[in-house]
């Protein structure tokens, strides 16, 4: 199997690390040629407007809503949640997301970078050990749709972790704390679905 991380923008070198470390191939995405050879998705953290701005004017907006909509699996994280949301609150003007999640989510739902905080979180589909978890200027998942389920949720309630069939998307970032199990959650995902196999 081999695994795309969007290039574009953001934080993917920490995901292509994680990847790599749990053994997969993974490829660089920046252009519609790239994404054509993948069987899985992530897509980092970073600046959901930019990254926006940046798959529509590389061409890849078009392709990745067509993949997603096909079955592609991909993983998303705080700025790529955001992407993979079907609704974005907060958005700059004429901000678009690719979406596919049955989800609305808020930005910078924590306030600014001052409010940025770790704290350990239950993921029961993970396991019983609790993930630490990263939120830099994160997202809150606000409403979930029928097709969506949380998987975790911050103290006062709030979704900050979902799925819905290929889809994953978590407010904060596993990718930079040394915690794998969510990489290895969406790999069996990848596996599952065989797509473009
Ligand atoms: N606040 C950023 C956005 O709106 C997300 C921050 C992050 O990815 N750490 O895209």
């Amino acid at each position: 199997m081999t695994v795309g991380v969007l290039a574009l923008q953001g934080d993917f070198r920490e995901h292509v690390a994680v990847l790599r470390s749990l053994g997969s191939d993974v490829v660089l995405v920046r252009r519609p040629e790239e994404l054509a050879s993948v069987n899985g998705l992530v897509i980092p953290g970073g600046e959901s407007s930019v990254m926006d701005k940046l798959t529509r004017m590389f061409g890849l907006a078009g392709p990745l809503k067509a993949a997603v909509a096909a079955g592609l699996p991909v993983y998303g994280t705080c700025a790529g949640l955001i992407m993979l949301a079907d609704t974005v609150l907060d958005g700059i003007a004429g901000q678009e997301s690719i979406g596919g999640l049955d989800i609305s989510v808020r930005r910078n739902a924590f306030g600014s970078q001052t409010a940025s905080f770790e704290t350990d979180l239950d993921v029961p589909a993970l396991g019983q050990a609790p993930v630490h978890a990263v939120f830099i200027r994160a997202p809150v998942v606000e409403s979930i749709g029928p097709r969506a389920r949380a998987l975790a949720t911050v103290t006062d309630g709030r979704c900050v972790a979902v799925e819905q069939d290929n889809l994953l998307g978590t407010s904060f970032h596993p990718e930079i704390t040394g915690e794998y199990r969510f990489h290895e959650y969406f790999l069996q995902k990848v596996a599952r679905a065989g797509f473009g196999t």
